[in-house]
């Protein structure tokens, strides 16, 4: 899906192309580490041939669907981010360049590396996700439990005792 022929531009160097490509991607991880992707991934891509190599510089856009750090429900994060690769099918490239065999890339593991270096530490399905209650462990954000109204106000037990 994310293979692209690079013939011309290797005959060619000095030649740009674009072009945008999209397709499904298999799910990261497993269990509750799991991100899958429900929806197609995209990428806006542009080559760029050199004597040596072929420059690949674009936007990734995918959704994932991942577990919220604090609820653990899962949720959709949509996220961007930069792609930058040199292919070089000559001599013997800078440290960080990938050998290109032959004369096809295939984009997909540099691709999953981009999206999963921007997919934040502790994504939280919501800003002020509220997670769980310490004491009896339901969502809050689902429902309200009774264990805050429960704990009494210290100022007001004082009072209490006074009462007594
Ligand atoms: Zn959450
Ligand atoms: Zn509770």
């Amino acid at each position: 899906m994310f293979q692209v022929d690079v013939s011309f531009l290797k005959d060619n160097p000095g030649e740009t192309i674009k072009l945008q490509l999209e397709g499904p991607l298999p799910p990261l991880g497993e269990g509750d580490e799991k991100i899958e992707f429900p929806f197609p991934v995209r990428i806006d891509l542009e080559l760029t041939s050199t004597q040596e190599a072929v420059l690949a510089q674009g936007t990734i856009q995918a959704t994932i669907r991942l577990n919220c750090a604090r609820c653990l429900e899962p949720f959709h994060l949509q996220l961007e981010a930069p792609f930058e690769e040199v292919y070089y099918y000559t001599g013997k490239g800078e440290e960080d360049w990938i050998f290109l065999a032959g004369k096809v890339i295939d984009l997909e593991p540099e691709i999953t590396k981009a999206i999963f270096s921007e997919i934040p530490m502790k994504a939280l399905c919501r800003e002020d996700c509220r997670g769980f209650c310490p004491a009896c462990g339901r969502n809050l954000n689902e429902e309200e439990c009774r264990c805050r109204q429960n704990k009494v106000d210290p100022r007001l037990a004082v009072l209490e005792e006074l009462l007594k």
